[in-house]
């Protein structure tokens, strides 16, 4: 049997034997009780972990992190329903007031639906039949619209993000949520290189940089 990787395992003990005083009443109070106020929904892309993005502490986010950050519409995904069912716990038990869909830059999960490279799926029926779920995010991405590939992919990441969101909405316990003003729904955008993030606006759909403002309070 391999070994663990120590790298995970130096990382780990740097962890445990460096929490402060504080850091160490945290985790006791979270022992007792998960309470966060937010979802995010995220790609599985090693390099966009939404605690980093968005500087959350332990306990903070409730996070689902799938191929290109999809949400299929219900009942799509009926292989497994794990979409479904994390929605439905953070949404029914929870009770979160936010999600947040997260998209990115670079995303593979996009790319392979849009370059529809049968040999990148060959081997892999399950990615493939996941990336097919972004057919319609493909098709409103037509060739022609955008001058550059990297215009276009990254338009098609954004309507990744869109296409959850509206999808997100054919689930009634999450509609009914949203009626009632229990719950809110976000789309952002994440730019790997530059470290930051587009924010959708709900009204024109476009995505765009946050205003500057004062650093939060430390928690
Ligand atoms: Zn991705």
């Amino acid at each position: 049997m391999s070994a663990f990787p120590k790298s995970l395992l130096a990382g780990h003990l740097l962890f445990r034997d460096g929490c402060d005083a504080g850091e160490r009443a945290r985790y006791a109070a979270l022992a007792q009780r998960a309470a966060p106020e937010t979802m995010v929904i995220g790609c599985c892309d090693a390099r966009v972990s939404p605690e980093v993005v968005f500087g959350a502490a332990p306990g903070e986010l409730f996070v689902l992190r799938v191929i290109a950050g999809l949400v299929a519409p219900r009942g799509a995904d009926a292989d497994d329903g794990a979409v479904a069912a994390a929605l439905e716990y953070a949404v029914l038990q929870l009770s979160v007031r936010h999600i947040v869909v997260l998209g990115h830059s670079f995303c593979a999960g996009v790319g392979v639906a849009l370059e529809a490279d049968p040999a990148a799926t060959a081997a892999a029926p399950h990615l493939a039949r996941w990336v097919e779920m972004l057919r319609p995010v493909v098709q409103a991405t037509a060739a022609s619209e955008t001058p550059s590939l990297e215009e276009r992919r990254q338009r098609a990441e954004q309507r990744a993000v869109e296409y959850s969101l509206e999808n997100l909405q054919s689930f009634p316990f999450i509609d009914d949520a949203r009626k009632r003003g229990d719950l809110s729904l976000h789309g952002a955008w994440f730019d790997i290189g530059g470290r930051a993030l587009q924010i959708r606006n709900p009204q024109t759909g476009a995505f765009s940089n946050p205003p500057p403002q004062h650093p939060a309070p430390p928690r």
